[in-house]
């Protein structure tokens, strides 16, 4: 728009100058997940930059699963992946790829690259092309088997793929400088022998690409423009050239590298995901302690959050933390208009009305957003018994302590003021009842305005009330401790709490799994879609009011 400045990323700058330029001329991008997992909020910021910047440039979005390697691709995970791409709202449209369908073009470029006398097949063991590499302050060696005809490296190639040679005994590799600076560069394995069978080709194949020959031509065969990668990999793009250019495609993708997405104290990576999974520590991808998107889904935050989320965190070359108490904002702001408000009483006690007559309901409209009048009103009952927070009750309060004890009087949300007069206790002490009067003057909206009280709580009315188990997280990671121990000695043990015989408001009664409420001054929350029924509605908090983060 005119006279508007649009700030740009760094790989949009890129892109700008290189359909200025000419380089290409419809942008292309990918998320290319290995399916050995679920993804998570890491991913995330992948899919969402790939597929903004797709959709920014009136692109292409390609999903393609990176299955090169045959042992660890499940089923499973793909269909994980398909729904959690769906999911965050990145539109690959029929744009779904299989990295193991371009085995054969790999295997031609490996051949191509051969009668180029670009690669050789290597008859070093894994540990002797290790030894001959060198390291960072000394160059490599050359293997005794580089200067092979390519007639040999031909034949040999082909009796590799043909399974004449055990595994392991035979690599072939690019014949590029055994003194390159950058170790990548060092005549890098490109093919293995590894008899493994592969959920697609089968038995196909006896040998196996690796990944740095595998992707680029993923890449070029799809027509790739933007080949967008994560920090790890900014050793290996000259690699990346080397393939695309020696392999001459016509018009080569390019890699740009930004850095990955981390949390303070929060677990992130596939591989630690996995092991919390696998040693049982949650209940499966899915626990939303987990920063899985199927987790968060689960827990109850929206695409637009994580989306919100990812653009806060902004793209750039440089590593850093972000805070999970960032995501918490987004939450919160996404939810704050679309959800209704309603009361929920998730550690109950009696409250006893001594001047309420005992046959009498009244049902008091309330908005269910006091922001967003779109959402409309409900009718809430009240009657002489209701339920209230253990917490609002105190017999000996300390000083501003403004909620109900003995004598003291505070509004009932959206209803009267009730002043408290008495309560009961159980064998152990426990108070299990308190009792109060009302002052039938104080209704809520009818203008009362006598007197001034400090506190309000919330309540729900006993006759009408749903019972419900309610969920409250924490970080799995005890407070203080950044990483989470092998043995887990310091797992946070009040990750989960489970609150049973919750008392919420009649509305809840026909809750639907995955619908999402403010239970007022508790917080986010959604109604869980594995445990929740209309009969027994299970909630999971997704996330306090509280908030310490404020955006800058
Ligand atoms: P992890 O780092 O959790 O083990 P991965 O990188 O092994 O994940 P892949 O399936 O290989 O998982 O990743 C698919 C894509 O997601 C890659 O392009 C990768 O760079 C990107 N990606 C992975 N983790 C992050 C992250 N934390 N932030 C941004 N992008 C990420
Ligand atoms: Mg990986």
């Amino acid at each position: 728009m005119e006279g508007e400045v649009v700030s740009k990323n760094f790989i949009e700058q890129i892109i700008d100058k290189d359909l200025e330029e000419g380089t290409y001329k419809k942008i292309v991008t990918r998320f290319p997940p290995e399916p050995n997992g679920y993804l998570h909020i890491g991913h995330a910021k992948s899919i969402i930059l790939n597929s903004g910047i797709a959709k920014k440039y009136n692109g292409t979005f390609n999903l393609r699963f990176d299955d090169t390697n045959p042992t660890k691709e499940k089923s499973e995970f793909v269909d994980s992946i398909l729904e959690d791409v769906k999911w965050l709202g990145a539109d690959f449209g029929d744009h779904v790829y299989y990295a193991s369908d371009y085995f054969d073009a790999m295997y031609e470029g490996a051949i191509k690259l051969i009668k180029k006398g670009k690669a050789f097949v290597c008859d070093l063991s894994a540990e002797e092309i290790r030894e001959y590499r060198g390291t960072l302050k000394e160059p490599g060696k050359e293997s005794p088997y580089r200067n092979r005809s390519i007639e040999e490296n031909l034949d040999l190639f082909e009796r590799m793929k043909n399974g004449e040679f055990p595994d392991g005994s035979k690599v072939l590799r690019a014949k590029i400088d055994m003194a390159s600076p950058n170790i990548n560069m060092r005549d890098p394995v490109i093919y293995r022998i590894a008899r493994m069978t592969h959920h697609n080709t089968g038995d196909k194949w006896c040998i196996y690409p690796m990944y740095d020959f595998a992707h680029p031509i993923e890449d070029a065969v799809e027509g790739v423009t933007h080949s967008i990668c994560t920090l790890e990999f900014e050793d290996h793009r000259p690699l990346y050239d080397w393939v695309v250019r020696e392999l001459e495609f016509e018009v080569p993708p390019k890699q740009i590298e930004f850095a990955k997405l981390y949390l303070q104290n929060v677990i992130t990576g596939k591989r630690y995901i996995k092991k919390l999974v696998e040693d049982g520590v949650v209940d499966g991808w899915d626990d939303p302690r987990l920063v899985s998107i199927s987790a968060l889904r689960r827990k109850g935050v929206t695409p637009e959050a994580i989306r919100m989320f990812i653009e806060l965190s902004g793209i750039s070359k440089a590593n850093s933390v972000s805070d999970m108490a960032m995501l918490e904002y987004c939450i919160r702001e996404d939810l704050r208009m679309k959800a209704k408000r309603m009361m929920a009483v998730i550690d109950p006690i009696k409250l006893v009305i001594d001047n309420y007559p005992e046959d009498q309901t009244e049902l008091l409209d309330v908005d269910n957003n006091q922001e967003n009048e779109e959402l409309g009103v409900r009718q809430v009952s009240f009657s002489r018994e209701l339920y209230i927070e253990r917490e609002d009750f105190m017999e000996e309060p300390p000083k501003k302590y403004f909620r109900l004890f003995p004598g003291n009087e505070v509004r009932l949300k959206n209803a009267y003021f009730v002043k408290c007069t008495d309560f009961v206790k159980d064998d152990n002490g426990k108070v299990v009842e308190v009792h109060c009067t009302y002052d039938p003057e104080t209704r809520s909206g009818s203008g009362f305005e006598g007197r001034k009280v400090k506190g309000t709580i919330h309540w729900v009315d006993a006759k009408t009330a749903v019972n419900a188990t309610v969920r409250l997280y924490e970080n799995l990671i005890q407070e203080g401790d950044e990483v989470l121990k092998d043995d887990y000695s310091n797992l946070n043990p009040n990750s989960l709490i489970e609150m049973k015989d919750c008392k919420l408001e009649a509305a809840f009664a026909d809750v639907k799994p995955g619908e999402r409420f403010q239970f007022l001054r508790h917080g986010y929350f959604c109604a869980d879609s594995k445990d929740s029924t209309a009969e027994k509605p299970v909630f999971n908090r997704i996330v306090s009011l509280k908030s310490s983060y404020r955006p800058k």
